[in-house]
């Protein structure tokens, strides 16, 4: 999206883009199978380029920095860069945007740009122009026939066309997940590699449109090989030092104290904030600037007045960039659909500025890339500064913060996260039931991994799309998600048989148990779950599900019997309109699949009446003579008699004591008209509240106490449309809270913002700690940035940052940390010192006029407001043992064990005959540091692996150690034969991976930590936070 630009919606009909949505699946798989669709018409004329003597197939050392332009000595070179930015999706759904559907609401078609782009490069060997995003680019390539496609990989071999970036989309930085963002470029580099080889592989990043960036980003782009990054948007107050300081310009530390230099990138700030030309240097059709008009007899003759335009725009920005080479980005969003148009004003610019060279100018423009850019910076010899710390969050006024964005939407972005959940775990049966071409897993695979890839854009997670566009992605997700639980049954049927046994009965899914929704388990009377964990250590987990019997019995994979309880359905959840359900209770047990494989428990109805006591759960109603006491074997809280909320939480093993009180409240959103940044108002990107304070709710306040043997729990009323859950498990080290928000009442005209607050007597002195994409930690300090002098405008909204996994904060006297953990991207700060707040859900009633044209007002199914549910993990504990509990929980929450169902039709015995009850891919557990990233198809025999160690050094003081995993000898289905390593895109091999050298100022004791080669015995060593990429062979 570009800010300034206005939109209107005028929606499509559903059913219409159902139709464009199935057609495009139908479409989007066949490029690597080579289907070829009809010659367009002006296939003739790449026929005739070749016939010319352009030879697509020469393979020249013309790609990468030897095909550079790099200007002229003793000149300012001012480096002109035709691009388009292409958002997959944003007021359009992807498809529309592509074909250039729905151009009522904006004008905008992919294809055509495309088309016209390879046929301007075509014309002139001089050209350049540069393409970002892979998910529109593939659509492309897939219609071209062979002619084309031959041309277009000459234009790349030259270097004329060149792939910046080259992620499936340029992904959101504060809401989206490192282990999604590192698949979607993943996604995108493969396509690229298989179809042009190196020529096709970026050397920089580009993520001009994101609003604010994350530091974690910096960190995977380095590790992923990239020279530079390029972004538009930073804090207005920030740019106006870095311009006059001449820091707009750096190196970017994206991991300073565990990865060292490997994470080190130079990454540079668009001049103006903007990716868009000057103003007066917009050519195309949707510019309104006048066009080079060059002949001296005509009527508005402009040379000289653009001659001088440009000259003097030159000059103002070389103030502000070392050295003399400048980046002016000539195209914006959809642009060169008329390439030629663009081009023609272009070169006539090139020509006459170059022109006045001959009367002394000193000024020497011409056609580049980023990554040619990024060359000549590097060659110029200069000490770059270093920045250590984020670019969160980003105002472009003085209140209008962007930190409204990190939660809206927020039940599509629990859904991206619980998507990237269940891909990763059929990516891994996947590889272990070794399905092969007779499955099509690969095509399945791939639609949803594109899927997830289209989701993660910074108009798709981030909640800033308008609401069809929204429907739209979660279409894809579940149809992806379709796709892949057929690949779940296929791999079942390999491992779940013993010896050739009988296939094993059809495995059902059950995407909806969150509002306790489950056809197969609340239907039949007995049934199996299968539950895989996708984990390379055991994990122990409870389910919930939905079941219309109120006594069951359950049998483990070992034969025995697993205790259960029956909890009532309550009441709130059975008045949520999407739910259609017949089950009045939820069936409750614990469940221990093994690493990297699963465990199947076995469920069917009892009517004994032992059987039922035992499992009853009792339930009492604002019954509080005293203090309510919540309590297992590790935490008690206790709730307030009087008032129904929580007060007090203590961790019995360290006899930690703390006053906590819980509640939630909402901010009133700022309904300003837009017309100045005074009157910003309060959007899908922008939160603004009216005023700083948040009101709290705690009319009606209704509490209702639930025990029974395996979980204790507290459920609160706190309005009509606030409730939360809190429970303890038995044996469990944290506190599970699920809140369920919605309707957000609008009656009073009234948008809010609503947050869920939790105050200590903590000692914080201002300081709190948010996560980074679920990696590293970073320190936040309120009403502070670290690089400068912050005028803080927006006391509270200008003090959010994006919490991805966790947010903390620390009493380092008393040695106490409190640790919220979340199961989706969202909002929050430390307000005041001692408290934490998180936003959990958002409804406006205005539009911020950054270009959605739509308020953030989901109104759900039943069209009265959306009802958001999902859940917070609290951990009390030292300082010092915080690290372990929340790695540890964070990495469970990511990776959850996933349940699938089947109709049991038979007794134990007669199933262990058959099946498999337990089996694990793993032959031993990985060490309790190291993650098993990644593990997927890749090509011919080989799979693709990572492997991550998931702490940072000094957060524990033995799984902050480095850790050792041998390849050989590790999974159960086969055996590893050989490793290659490769960086982290897995687009090059690590050994080949030769990154430009930056002068910078460094700490001497910065650590810089050596990549260890693989042992002979395949053995794998991990140092903190280090992420390691194979490719793999099977024997
Ligand atoms: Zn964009």
């Amino acid at each position: 999206m570009y800010q300034y630009s206005q939109h209107y919606m005028l929606c499509a009909s559903a059913s219409r883009m159902l139709l464009m949505c199935c057609l495009s699946l139908l479409a989007v798989h066949c490029v690597l199978l080579g289907t070829i669709s009809a010659l367009p018409a002006d296939a003739s004329f790449y026929k005739q380029q070749m016939l010319n003597g352009f030879h697509p197939q020469q393979k020249t050392d013309t790609c990468g920095y030897k095909s550079c332009n790099l200007g002229k000595d003793g000149m300012i070179n001012v480096h002109l860069v035709p691009h388009t930015h292409d958002d997959v999706g944003w007021l359009k759904t992807v498809d529309q945007y592509f074909y250039g559907a729905n151009n009522t609401i904006q004008h905008a078609g992919v294809q055509y740009i495309l088309d016209s782009v390879v046929e301007a490069l075509g014309k002139d060997p001089n050209k350049r122009f540069i393409y970002v995003e892979i998910a529109f680019f593939y659509r492309w390539w897939n219609e071209q026939d062979d002619p084309t496609r031959h041309f277009v990989k000459g234009l790349v071999n030259q270097g004329r066309l060149e792939f910046i970036l080259g992620g499936w989309c340029m992904n959101d930085e504060a809401s989206t997940h490192y282990n999604a963002i590192i698949d979607q470029h993943t996604e995108g580099f493969r396509f690229l590699e298989t179809v042009f080889g190196d020529c096709g592989r970026p050397r920089v990043a580009w993520q001009i449109d994101p609003f604010g960036h994350s530091r974690e980003m910096a960190s995977l782009f380095a590790q992923m090989g990239f020279d530079g990054l390029y972004f538009a948007r930073l804090d207005y107050q920030d740019r106006a030092v870095r311009e006059k300081d001449k820091r707009m310009e750096m190196v970017w530390r994206g991991s300073p104290q565990n990865l060292g230099t490997v994470a080190d990138l130079f990454t540079g700030a668009l001049a103006r904030g903007n990716y868009g030309p000057p103003g007066g240097f917009c050519w195309d059709v949707h510019c309104n600037d006048n066009p080079v008009q060059d002949d001296k007899r005509l009527h508005d003759y402009n040379v000289d007045d653009l001659v001088k335009k440009f000259l003097a725009t030159t000059q103002e920005q070389a103030k502000q960039y070392q050295t003399n080479h400048l980046m002016w980005t000539m195209g914006s969003d959809f642009q060169f659909e008329s390439a030629h148009q663009w081009y023609k004003n272009l070169d006539k610019l090139i020509t006459y500025v170059n022109a006045q060279q001959a009367n002394g100018s000193k000024v020497n423009a011409l056609y580049s890339t980023p990554s040619c850019y990024t060359y000549a910076k590097n060659l110029a010899n200069v000490t770059w500064t270093t920045k250590e710390d984020d670019f969160f969050p980003y105002a472009h006024v003085d209140h209008g913060f962007w930190t409204g964005y990190f939660t809206s939407r927020a039940a599509l972005k629990g859904y991206v996260r619980w998507t990237n959940n269940f891909l990763q775990g059929v990516k891994q049966l996947d590889i272990l039931s070794k399905l092969d071409t007779m499955d099509n897993s690969e095509i399945k695979l791939r639609t949803l991994r594109q899927a997830m890839g289209v989701a993660q854009h910074h108009d798709a997670v981030s909640g800033t799309e308008k609401q069809h566009v929204a429907y739209d992605y979660a279409m894809r997700l579940s149809e992806g998600i379709s796709m892949c639980q057929e690949v779940v049954n296929d791999a079942y049927k390999k491992l779940l048989p013993k010896n050739n046994s009988a296939t094993p009965p059809v495995q059902m899914f059950c995407t909806l148990t969150n509002i306790s929704m489950c056809n197969v388990t609340e239907l039949l009377k007995r049934f199996t779950v299968t539950v895989y964990n996708p984990i390379g250590r055991p994990v122990t987990t409870w389910l919930r599900l939905p079941v219309q019997g109120s006594a069951y019995t359950v049998i483990g994979p070992d034969g025995k019997n697993v205790p259960a309880q029956i909890v009532p359905v309550s009441k709130r959840t059975k008045s949520i309109p999407e739910r259609k359900s017949p089950a009045n209770y939820e069936l409750v047990f614990h469940v221990s699949p093994p690493p990297l494989g699963f465990a199947t428990y076995f469920v069917s109805y009892n009517s004994a009446l032992e059987v039922f006591k035992q499992q009853q759960t009792q339930e009492k109603e604002n019954v509080f003579y005293q203090d309510m006491d919540l309590r297992n074997e590790h935490i008690s809280l206790i709730f307030d008699q009087t008032t129904g909320l929580l007060k007090q939480m203590t961790n019995l093993d360290k006899q930690i004591t703390i006053p906590l009180q819980h509640e939630f409240k909402y901010y009133q959103s700022f309904a300003g008209n837009n017309s100045k940044g005074i009157y910003e108002a309060s959007g899908a990107y922008i939160f603004r509240p009216n005023g700083t304070d948040a009101y709290p709710l705690k009319t009606n306040m209704v509490t209702k106490f639930m025990q029974g043997i395996l979980v204790k729990e507290v459920h609160q009323t706190f309005s009509s449309w606030t409730t939360l859950v809190t429970r303890l498990y038995q044996g469990a080290r944290h506190v599970e809270m699920e809140w369920t928000v919605g309707p957000i009442p609008i009656d009073d005209n009234q948008g809010k913002e609503v947050i869920s607050h939790f105050a200590t007597d903590l000692k914080t002195n201002g300081i709190f700690y948010t996560d980074s994409n679920g990696r590293e930690i970073l320190q936040r300090k309120r009403n502070f940035r670290p690089t400068w002098k912050l005028n803080q405008t927006e006391p509270v909204s200008g003090n959010y940052y994006p919490i991805n996994s966790r947010i903390y904060i620390r009493d380092e006297t008393k040695n106490v940390q409190l640790t919220v953990l979340n199961d989706r991207s969202q909002g929050g700060s430390s307000i005041q010192d001692g408290c934490l707040e998180i936003m959990v859900h958002r409804r406006n009633l205005h539009d911020d006029s950054l270009g959605v044209g739509e308020p953030l007002n989901e109104t759900g199914s039943d069209g009265k407001g959306l009802i958001v549910r999902g859940k917070h993990y609290l951990v009390l504990d030292d300082i010092k043992s915080s690290g372990r509990v929340h790695r540890d929980l964070a990495e469970q929450l990511f990776m959850a064990p996933l349940p699938s169902f089947s109709d049991l039709k038979m007794d134990f015995q007669q199933w262990i005959k058959q099946y498999n009850t337990m089996w694990s891919g793993l032959k031993q557990k990985l060490p309790d540091n190291v993650h098993l990233l990644t593990l997927e198809q890749w090509s011919g025999t080989t799979v693709l692996l990572r492997l991550e160690h998931f702490y940072e050094k000094g957060e524990d003081d033995v799984l902050s150690k480095p850790a050792v995993v041998s390849l050989k000898g590790l999974f159960t289905p086969f055996d590893v034969s050989s490793a290659v390593e490769l960086n982290l895109g897995a687009n090059q091999k690590l050994a080949d991976m030769k990154r430009l050298k930056w002068m910078y100022k460094t700490q001497l004791s910065t650590p810089e930590h050596v990549v260890t080669p693989i042992g002979d015995d395949l053995t794998v060593q991990l140092q903190p936070m280090q992420i390691r990429t194979f490719q793999v062979t099977l024997a």
